[in-house]
This record gives structure tokens, C-alpha cells and sequence, in this order.
């Protein structure tokens, strides 16, 4: 609460500052407030939100969200407008401190959607006033996955989740929808009985009987964090502070393999300090859920395709866990400076994992990592090279196009560069004062770098980590970390023996690897005959894995070396309706597109594609031609 408060006084201390100085000057310090975000119609150096009391009926059958947000606004003198982001949202009434206003819609832009303005009586001061915004949703929102009740796990109940990140958080709420703009929130919501709803909040850990959920959010959050989750869902334990929802039937298998949660909590918090939300806790969602997780505060959004049975994919959670420093606490300001949040989490996410399970696991982490950011690097240097960029410019585009391995894994490895070059005593200290002093705030890459070359480093290690090269050029610098994994030796040794003289590994090696060393070994295939994928397939039966990060890697070794049975074939199939992680949509289909199985790629897409989520639906989109 103390937090809060002195968060607010310093929100309002800003505004007063600049709407105290002259025209010219005000200018001047809003541009280094708050950075020109080209996702969001708001204008929040004039007039901006600072809570949001929500209250929402939520309709399974139609589809809808329908109710009103009331929103504290924060305005200065001679502003006469507010401005709100909404998406396909049908706006039935607005009040300005309880009186009907007449509110006005701007044009419609295909990626922004529909600005909303608000009059605002004039004030000759800082003032605030409360605007209430009573509205539905479409029932196409992009935010909203509806899922019916065979798209579940109990086949029972119907399911709603919702994926604000990056700009969709306005087709659910009229809202500022940018990064740079924080807020405090409670609300009201009811769902039809039996189901149970959770937020980004303070969550509820039984059924209420009556379908009305109440939630709180003392800590503010930019509108990408607002969530919200509808279904069958029960709660576990996991310790004192984290916990776990899922379905029921499939709640004792997440339970299982969350186990070590509390461990990397206390990992995260020995490194860079408190953990500054209170509880932990996550929700497997239903396997449509286009991502690995989402990092909402308090309550982590993951996809089922991680409950391998064996812990062995929990990195995930490291990382989502992760943001709770990286991204939560410290934002990026606007899309474009995206890899703030996903190269420190990360590289913090890694960290997490050593500290946990030790170097040697968390090295495999690190290969892997590199990997992906050669074969991305090497495919972007030809298609789109400024995409290559850590500091990107996505005015005029989807900043879901900044979702790659450049701002993840391009941005981890600058990280670990920098790691390298002062050693880590130095460069924990500094990231424990940048989380601390900067926490609830937003941070824009050019602070970063600034920061970085005032503060922490040296003339020479400026020079010899090349900052500026690695921010602002395409490509990746010749000083690139090149991490080794001494796990990952025996898994070449063994590639280099299947290579030369088609020795399978033997059993009693193989029993002790990890996901991770099977990921290794199934990437480094190459010019396999249909023959030897047979052999393979028979020796260690990957056709029939339940670990859907082995499955998918061996789905692209099957479709390059034209390798197919009946079994497989209704794998790939199955599995592409059933699961809508885009991570594993990707690859798959471009295997199958790549290797001469256009027609049977969009056949399955056309089936599945009902049972994604709009992001989802976007990235296959493009990459099938689907019209
Ligand atoms: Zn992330």
C-alpha cells in the first residue's frame, strides 16, 4: 500500500512538473517522461488513467464481455480530452463524474483499431475525475479465446482466457493500451456457475457459489498484464506463496511438475532481490493457448504442452517467473524497446535455471538459445536485415512482428557478453539497482544505454562489448558469446557415430538424457534417408513421445527426410488441432510446406484452425496463405 501511494504521488508530481512549466519547455520534459508510443492513440502526457475499477458479466454462449470500466483520469489544465484504444468494441454509454457525455469514435485503423475520445470539463489545475465506459465486446475480439467444451480437458464446461500482450488488451477494455502507462485495478466479475474466474490479481483459491468473483491489484500494471481466465478450474498448492490451477482431472500432473516453484523463486530473489507481487501462483490453460505462458502478475498463463511428466520442461515457468523482474517490474516503454523485457528475462530465466538445477543444465539452455538466434539471424539477413536489429522500429506494423528470437535470444546474448566482459559481481550489482530503482516504471532502450555507458562501464569495455554495434546495427557482432554445453559433448559424439556409420546411441547413454540433449540430437540430423529415419523411429519410437518439444523436432526430421507411416501422419494432424502453441504451429507447418506437403499442411490448417487464437491465427495466416 505504502508502495502505491507513493507510486501515485509520483505519477502526479510528473504531470504536475510538466503542466506547471511553459509550452516550450513542457515539450521538452514530456519527451523525457515518456517516450512516443506508435501502438496507442492515448495521449498520456495530456490526460491519463491511474485506476480502473472493472465490472464484467461474462457470457459463454454469446460470446461476450458486457458491462463498464470506470477509470480514474489524471488531467492537466486547458486539457479538454481524454483518449482510450478500443478494438471492435461497441460502446453503449460514457460518464464524466456520473453525468452521460457525448463521447466521439475516430477512423479505425486496420492494426490500432478505434480511438475514443472523451470531453473532459476544463480545470485551471492538475485535476482528476472518473470516466465511465459502458460497453460489450465482439465476439471475434482478438484478446479472447473462447473455447467450447471438447476444446477442454473435461470436455465439460466451456473456457475463456484471455492474451492481452502485445496491443489487444483494447478489444476487452476500452483502456491507454501502452506499455508506458500503468495503473491499479479492482473488479467485479460474473460467469456462470459452476466455473471460477481468475485475473492478474488477487486471486480466489475456491468456487464461489454464486458466480460473482471479487479482485484486487494494488500494484499498478501496464493494460498488456490485464487477464482474465473462465472455466473448471481448481487449485493446488505448491508452498506458502505459489500454487497452481488447472481442470480438475488434470491438476495432481501439474502439481507434479511445479514442484520446485518455491526453489526458483528463492533462486530469482538470491540474485536480484524481493519478489515484489505477493503470491505466485500459475493456470495451465487448455492447449490452445498460443503461447508457452504469459506472464500476468501473480498469475502466470501457461500452456499444457510443458506438463512433460518429468520436469523436464519447467524453464518456462523460470522465465515467466523471471518477468516478474524483467518486464513487470521494469517495462519496456513503448513495443519497440520489446527486447528490455524478453532479452533480461533470459537472460535472467538462465540464471534461474543454474541456480536451480545447476551450470550444466542451464549451459544446454544457453546453446539452444544460440541456435535459434544463428538460424534466425541467417534467415532474417535475407528476408527483412533491420528485423535483426535489438533496437527495432515498428511504427506502422504489428508489434507482434517484434515477437522473434532477436529481442529473446539476440538480446540474452548481449547480456551475457556484458556478463562476460565485467563478471558477474558487478553486473548482478548493477541489475539489482536497475530493478530496484527503477521498479513500476518503464525503461526505453536509449536509457539502457545511457545507464549502461555512464554508469556501469568502462571506456574500453564500451569499446571492446561494442554497446552501441549491438543495439542499434542489423546482424550479430563478431564478439557474439558462443556458449558450450559439456552435456551436449556426448550428444555430438553420438550424432558424429549415427553420422559416419549409422551407430544408433546406445540405451544405456541415452537413458539419462534430458529433453534438452534429445532437442540436440534431433537438430543435428542431417541428410537423413527415409531408411534412417525408419530406424530411428524404431529404435527410440519418437512417433509416439509425450513431449511435445520432441515431437515437434521430430515431426521436422520426418518431413525432411520424406519419412512417413499412418501412425505419424495422424500425430502431426492430431496434434495440430489440438495444440495452438504458435512456437510448435511454426515449424511444423513450414516442414511439411518446405518438403513437398503443401496441399496436406493447409488440408490440416483449414480443420484446425477454428481452435486457435487470434495470434495464432495471424502467424499461420501469412505463413499458409489462408484466405
Ligand atoms: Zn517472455
Amino acid at each position: 500500500m505504502q508502495l502505491l501511494l507513493s507510486m501515485l504521488r509520483s505519477i502526479s508530481f510528473a504531470l504536475f512538473a510538466v503542466f506547471a512549466l511553459g509550452a516550450c519547455q513542457s515539450t521538452a520534459s514530456l519527451e523525457k517522461t515518456m517516450k512516443k508510443d506508435s501502438h496507442s492513440f492515448a495521449q498520456p502526457e495530456k490526460a491519463r488513467v491511474t485506476h480502473l475499477h472493472l465490472q464484467l458479466e461474462v457470457n459463454m454462449e454469446q460470446k461476450q464481455l458486457r458491462g463498464k470500466a470506470n477509470w480514474k483520469v489524471v488531467y492537466g489544465p486547458s486539457v479538454d480530452t481524454v483518449v482510450f484504444d478500443t478494438d471492435r468494441l461497441t460502446i453503449e454509454q460514457v460518464n464524466v463524474n456520473g453525468a452521460p457525455v457525448q463521447y466521439r469514435m475516430g477512423p479505425t485503423d486496420s492494426i490500432l483499431g478505434t480511438p475514443l475520445f472523451v470531453p473532459l470539463p476544463l480545470s485551471s489545475h492538475l485535476d482528476s475525475i472518473a470516466v465511465e465506459i459502458h460497453y460489450s465486446t465482439h465476439p471475434e475480439a482478438g484478446a479472447l479465446q473462447w473455447l467450447s467444451p471438447e476444446q477442454t480437458n473435461g470436455k465439460t464446461h466451456p473456457f475463456l482466457f484471455t492474451q492481452s500482450q502485445a496491443i489487444l488488451a483494447r478489444s476487452w477494455i476500452p483502456c491507454q493500451d501502452g506499455p508506458g502507462i500503468r495503473f491499479t485495478y479492482s473488479a467485479d466479475i460474473s460467469v456462470p456457475t459452476p466455473l471460477m474466474a481468475l485475473m492478474s490479481a488477487e486471486n480466489p483459491q475456491k468456487k464461489s457459489p454464486d458466480g460473482h468473483y471479487s479482485f484486487r491489484m494494488p500494484q499498478a500494471i501496464p493494460s498488456y498484464l490485464m487477464a482474465l481466465a473462465v472455466g473448471d478450474l481448481a487449485f493446488a498448492p505448491l508452498s506458502e506463496r505459489a500454487g497452481v490451477y488447472a481442470e480438475p482431472a488434470f491438476l495432481p500432473a501439474c502439481a507434479q511438475e511445479f514442484v520446485d516453484v518455491e526453489k526458483m523463486i528463492q533462486s530469482a530473489e538470491s540474485i536480484y532481490g524481493p519478489y515484489a507481487w505477493g503470491r505466485y501462483d500459475l493456470l495451465v490453460l487448455p492447449a490452445s493457448f498460443p503461447f508457452g505462458g504469459m506472464e500476468n502478475p501473480r498469475l502466470t498463463f501457461a500452456t499444457p504442452t510443458i506438463v512433460a511428466g518429468d520436469r523436464s520442461l519447467v524453464s518456462l515457468v523460470a522465465h515467466e517467473l523471471a518477468h516478474s523482474w524483467s518486464g513487470n517490474l521494469v517495462t519496456n516503454a513503448t513495443w519497440n524497446d520489446f527486447w528490455l523485457n524478453e532479452g533480461f528475462t533470459v537472460y535472467f530465466e538462465n540464471r534461474i535455471m543454474e541456480g536451480v538445477y545447476g551450470k550444466d543444465y542451464a549451459d544446454m539452455l544457453a546453446v539452444l538459445s544460440h541456435g535459434e538466434l544463428i538460424e534466425t539471424i541467417e534467415e532474417f539477413s535475407i528476408s527483412s536485415p533491420n528485423d535483426t536489429k535489438l533496437d527495432i522500429d515498428l511504427k506502422g506494423r504489428n508489434p507482434d512482428d517484434g515477437v522473434t528470437a532477436i529481442a529473446y535470444e539476440k538480446g540474452f546474448h548481449f547480456l551475457l557478453l556484458i556478463e562476460k566482459t565485467i563478471g558477474r559481481p558487478r553486473w548482478d550489482a548493477f541489475l539489482t539497482g536497475y530493478f530496484s530503482q527503477n521498479g513500476f516504471g518503464t525503461m526505453t532502450t536509449e536509457r539502457l544505454e545511457e545507464l549502461l555507458t555512464t554508469e556501469l562501464l568502462s571506456p574500453e569495455e564500451i569499446a571492446s562489448i561494442g554497446v552501441s554495434a549491438w543495439i542499434h546495427d542489423a546482424g550479430l557482432p563478431t564478439n557474439c558469446p558462443t556458449p558450450h554445453a559439456r552435456r551436449f559433448d556426448a550428444v555430438d559424439a553420438a550424432l558424429l557415430a549415427f553420422g559416419k556409420e549409422r551407430i544408433l546411441p546406445s540405451s544405456s547413454a541415452t537413458k539419462k538424457w534430458s529433453t534438452h540433449e534429445w532437442l540436440r540430437f534431433l537438430q543435428g540430423l542431417n541428410d537423413l534417408s527415409t531408411a534412417d529415419a525408419g530406424s530411428l523411429d524404431e529404435a527410440f519410437d519418437f512417433t509416439h513421445s509425450g513431449n511435445a518439444e520432441i515431437l515437434v523436432a521430430w515431426f521436422q526430421v520426418a518431413a525432411t527426410s520424406n519419412y512417413s507411416t499412418p501412425e505419424l501422419a495422424d500425430k502431426i494432424r492430431s496434434f495440430l488441432i489440438r495444440v495452438g502453441r504458435r512456437k510448435f504451429l511454426t515449424p511444423t507447418y513450414k516442414a511439411l510446406l518446405e518438403n513437398g506437403q503443401a496441399e496436406r499442411a493447409r488440408a490440416i490448417y483449414a480443420e484446425a484452425r477454428p481452435g486457435y487464437h487470434a495470434v495464432a491465427k495471424g502467424t499461420m495466416d501469412d505463413l499458409l496463405d489462408y484466405r
